[in-house]
């Protein structure tokens, strides 16, 4: 850690500073970064300092989507959480003063038939009549306040649920290409493992990498390497149908779960992904200046039952490292 300041003026100011004597292009998500790390962050300082070489934009970019994007997520499950704590509270509040007013009600019943009983006299009887009007018409006030706050508070939890399910799918997805991220990826994975088991299933992974993916980021910029990345997120996500989960691994790897597939036919769906993605042209889109192709290198491995996760992965991994080292924009198979 070089040099960080604690008081929010200074983080703020030398986060400012770092930001230009950088020659980043200012924004929130840089401005947030940069604040971090002059406020000791410590996920983002560790990945900050511990980063080798130069910080570009693209390392930003990847460290602010792991730790700061991730803990405002964190941050905004939490509020969603305590506003449901208060709304149920508030029901729970309504619900017994109903119960505390609807005995009130029952007690002041009991009374009046008391003093009808006693009556002797039309005046006797007029004024318990008058009292139970007046009581009644106090008991309909009551109810209807009470209607009122349940009312609101039922649809507090509603948007608040709803609030939750957005959050919590923002939570599982990846920000830049749409596709399940390597937190969901990591449940989808499991998942499927055990069907895979249970139904006695075959299952087929495929890990993919774009090739020369830095050639295209420095050549071309950042902006434009991200486009790329969404080009490549919608190959796959027309290439695979209804079980299959697409995800984004890390940077320019992508990860494909295929239930109830065997390895041949996860090899035809990754050529047929490999032809995809080489058959767009990348245009720039302000200058309309056609950039070139781009291609990926494919990994399949079938699920060897009982294995661990990672050594699934890690064994499709070694299939896409073997794609890569036999000339990349192909794909190549893991032998069990
Ligand atoms: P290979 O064919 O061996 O895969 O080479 P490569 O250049 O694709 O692989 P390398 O791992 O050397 O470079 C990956 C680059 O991806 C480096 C990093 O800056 C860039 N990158 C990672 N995440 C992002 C991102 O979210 N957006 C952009 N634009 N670039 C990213
Ligand atoms: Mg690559
Ligand atoms: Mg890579």
């Amino acid at each position: 850690m070089s040099n960080k300041t604690t008081g929010i003026q200074d983080a703020s100011a030398e986060a400012w500073n770092r930001i230009a004597e950088e020659g980043f292009k200012p924004s929130p998500s840089q401005y947030e970064l940069w604040y971090r790390y002059y406020d000791s962050d410590p996920d983002v300082c560790n990945a900050i300092d511990r980063h080798e070489g130069k910080i570009t934009e693209a390392t930003c970019h990847e460290i602010y989507e792991r730790f700061v994007a991730r803990s405002s997520i964190d941050n905004a499950m939490q509020k969603i959480n305590d506003h449901l704590q208060e709304a149920l509270t508030e029901i729970s509040g309504a619900v017994g003063d109903m119960k505390d007013a609807t005995t009130e009600c029952g007690d002041s019943l009991a009374d009046m038939s008391t003093q009808v009983r006693k009556a002797d006299s039309i005046e006797d009887i007029e004024s318990v009549i008058s009292y139970l009007v007046n009581d009644t018409k106090k008991m309909i006030e009551y109810n209807r306040s009470l209607e009122q706050r349940l009312d609101t508070s039922s649809a507090q939890v509603n948007i608040l649920k709803e609030s939750l399910d957005v959050v919590r799918h923002e939570a599982m997805t990846d920000a830049l290409t749409g596709l399940a991220n390597r937190k969901s990826f990591n449940v989808a994975l499991e998942n499927a493992m055990r069907e895979a088991e249970e139904d006695k299933e075959p299952l087929t992974l495929l890990m993919l990498d774009v090739d020369h993916f830095k050639l295209f980021n420095d050549s071309f910029g950042h902006l434009i390497g991200d486009q790329v990345l969404r080009l490549v997120a919608r190959c796959l996500i027309d290439g695979v149908k209804g079980r299959d989960t697409s995800a984004r691994y890390g940077g320019e790897e992508f990860a494909i779960i295929l239930p109830n597939t065997p390895l041949s036919s996860g090899i035809v769906v990754a050529n047929a992904l490999r032809a995809s993605v080489e058959s767009r042209e990348v245009i720039n889109r302000t200058s309309n200046q056609h950039l070139g192709k781009i291609t990926m290198s494919i990994g399949v491995a079938e699920y060897d039952k009982g294995e661990s996760s990672d050594d699934f992965v890690e064994r499709a991994d070694g299939a896409l490292y073997t794609a890569k080292n036999n000339g990349r924009n192909q794909v190549a198979a893991a032998g069990a």
